[in-house]
């Protein structure tokens, strides 16, 4: 298979090119590195069936070649990003969605959409199953990206229905490991990257709200498994284990042994009060659940994050992304 993967050079666009790469296929990568990075594909430079294009998808875009797949990866979606990115949100989630459905249907290829969590908003039915429609805020912060995943699942929908596209939709859950960018935003990225250095370990709110944390191997791998043998509806990709902020700050300052304090920080507008995914349809349909306990994981991407503070040239980025945010 030849497939083009938007977003690569993000943490989940360039372990989802590995994972294509590594059963022998090929992978065309696109990013603009609004939030991508390079580095995440650095390894790649001299594999011969990876090429790379710089480029927004949301623009129009040409492709060379035949596809077999088009997995539309590229979105910011750390809450910190996508407010700092309204606009390039909203634009990525329906433009850049409609372009790539449009490289889909002219090669003939099977569509895949990332979409997220995010599309339930504030949930009043817990644990989430595919079926519930959600409830989200359309003019509330975080309304730019909801709003966009939306937007991507229902025009997603009509290419399948009117154009017979081959699709997927995979809703994401919280998902995290190496590549992260430090200091995204994300929780988990933040804690780590706090511990390690020493700061306190930012709480927003009192910390009961909850969030599932599936790590990267487990994901990707439930992605590949819907991308081969899934069909066209939503299908929730997660860690159904259960945590509260609070108890994931724990275990961060547990595994990194820091010194590090707790500080409070105000609870962000609409930020979500509880998060866990139904993975029931997932299971049957691709005998696929996550494998990789949050200790084990949080284990390596602290790793993963020594490693890369350790770096002088990283250390300084970290330095000037924290200072222009505060
Ligand atoms: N959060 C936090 N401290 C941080 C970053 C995030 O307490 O430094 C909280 C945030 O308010 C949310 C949860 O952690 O309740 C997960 O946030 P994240 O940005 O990782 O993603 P979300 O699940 O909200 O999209």
């Amino acid at each position: 298979m030849r497939v083009l993967i938007t977003g690569a050079a993000g943490f989940l666009g360039s372990h989802l090119t590995d994972r294509f790469l590594a059963d022998g296929h090929s992978v065309v990568g696109l990013d603009n590195f609004i939030t991508g990075h390079r580095d995440n594909l650095a390894h790649l430079a001299n594999e011969p069936r990876f090429s790379f294009m710089e480029h927004n998808i949301s623009e129009y875009t040409e492709v060379p070649g035949a596809l077999d797949g088009v997995l539309h990866f590229a979105s910011p979606a750390s809450p910190v990003d996508y407010l700092e990115l309204p606009i390039q949100t909203l634009k990525v989630g329906s433009l850049g969605t409609h372009n790539a459905l449009g490289i889909a249907l002219a090669k003939k290829a099977r569509f895949f959409i990332a979409s997220t969590s995010e599309v339930y908003g504030d949930p009043l039915v817990h644990p989430q199953p595919e079926t519930y429609w959600g409830n989200v805020n359309p003019i509330g912060p975080r309304g730019v990206y909801d709003e966009a995943k939306r937007f991507a699942e229902a025009i997603t929908m009509a290419y399948h229905r009117y154009h017979g596209v081959d699709t997927r939709i995979v809703r994401i859950f919280n998902t995290y490991g190496p590549r992260m960018r430090p200091r995204d935003g994300r929780v988990v990225s933040n804690f780590i990257v706090q511990a390690l250095n020493g700061e306190p370990l930012t709480i927003y709110g009192d910390g009961s709200q909850t969030r599932s944390f599936c790590y990267v191997d487990d994901e990707v791998e439930g992605i590949y498994r819907l991308y081969n043998r899934g069909d066209a509806f939503p299908t929730n990709i997660g860690n159904p284990v259960e945590y509260t902020v609070k108890q994931l700050a724990e275990i961060v300052v547990e595994l990194t042994q820091t010194k590090s304090q707790i500080s409070f920080k105000p609870l962000p507008e609409d930020d979500p009060k509880v998060r866990q995914p139904d993975i029931a349809r997932a299971r049957r349909m691709l005998q696929w659940e996550p494998r990789v306990d949050v200790h084990d994981g949080i284990s390596r991407t602290i790793e993963y994050f020594r490693g890369l503070l350790g770096t002088p040239r990283m250390a300084e980025r970290v330095a000037k992304r924290t200072a222009a945010r505060r």
